[in-house]
């Protein structure tokens, strides 16, 4: 189905959707499938026929939301331990988990070499870090997955991020990162030599407020997506230190302590 162009579409007789749970569903079909390719004025009667957009539903699992679609997931609140448990355990549902009063312990681009570096040389098409070989003027990159490569630049850095509670180091992509630089470093220049570094330089004395996606990859593990750093001085980021509060300051009112907030989140992604 890969030559058709946009504004075409294809016609499917005699296909079957099947719910898969988790929102999945699978497609399958039978052998008197038909599937018939149209262009042209028929291909906009059909897609004028089709009903509102905005009504339709996407059946295709969604790999990467946008940070605006992450933002609106309503989160749990815990601290970094909580996420070190869920990952030990391997829990199986996803959720978004907003983790209050955090330090940025270091920040350092993906590769040993140059730590402060934003970016990394990366396979074109897994994005694996390539390893370089031969001298300068004949280098080579060879991907451990596809072979020789000719590489792209990839944006990544790793922040080690620590709370009361724990420390523990966390991958964070392009998207995120310029947000970030932006956010603390008022430009969002990746390119920047010592950009790693600079952000350091500013996140250490900043109490910062994360969000982490928590999900789960095929082999079973458990993937964390860090995708929002806020100061914690913010109305959500207040609120939230309130809520995982773990000392007993404030028995009867709706404040939650931090076990509780724990058990909850556990109770409500277990099962
Ligand atoms: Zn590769």
């Amino acid at each position: 189905m890969g030559a058709a162009t946009v504004g075409q579409v294809y016609r499917i007789g005699w296909a079957m959707l099947k719910p898969e749970g988790g929102g999945k569903y699978s497609l399958g079909s039978v052998t008197a499938t038909t599937v018939a390719l149209q262009a042209g004025d028929l291909a906009a009667g059909v897609s004028d026929n089709l009903a509102q957009s905005g009504a339709m539903v996407n059946m295709s699992t969604s790999y990467s939301l946008s940070f605006e679609d992450k933002m609106k997931k309503h989160p749990s609140t815990g601290d970094l331990w909580a996420l070190e448990i869920i990952e030990s355990l391997q829990l199986g549902s996803t959720g978004t988990m907003m983790v209050p009063a955090v330090y940025v312990r270091d920040a350092r681009g993906m590769t040993a070499d140059f730590p402060s570096r934003a970016w990394y040389t990366g396979c074109t098409q897994c994005k694996k870090q390539l390893d370089a070989i031969g001298a300068t003027d004949r280098r080579c990159y060879i991907c451990p997955d596809h072979g020789e490569n000719k590489g792209k630049q990839v944006y990544g850095g790793q922040l080690l991020l620590a709370d009361p509670s724990h420390k523990k180091e966390f991958a964070v992509w392009e998207e995120t990162l310029r947000r970030l630089t932006k956010e603390f470093l008022g430009h969002d220049d990746l390119d920047k030599a010592d950009v790693m570094d600079d952000l350091v330089r500013v996140l250490r004395v900043a109490e910062v407020c994360v969000r982490v996606g928590v999900g789960h990859r095929k082999n079973g593990m458990v993937s964390f997506d860090l995708f929002d750093i806020t100061p914690q001085v913010t109305a959500e980021g207040c609120l939230a230190v309130y809520r995982a509060t773990s000392h007993a300051l404030f028995d009867g009112s709706p404040g939650v302590s931090q076990p509780a907030a724990r058990m909850s989140w556990l109770t409500r992604s277990g099962s």
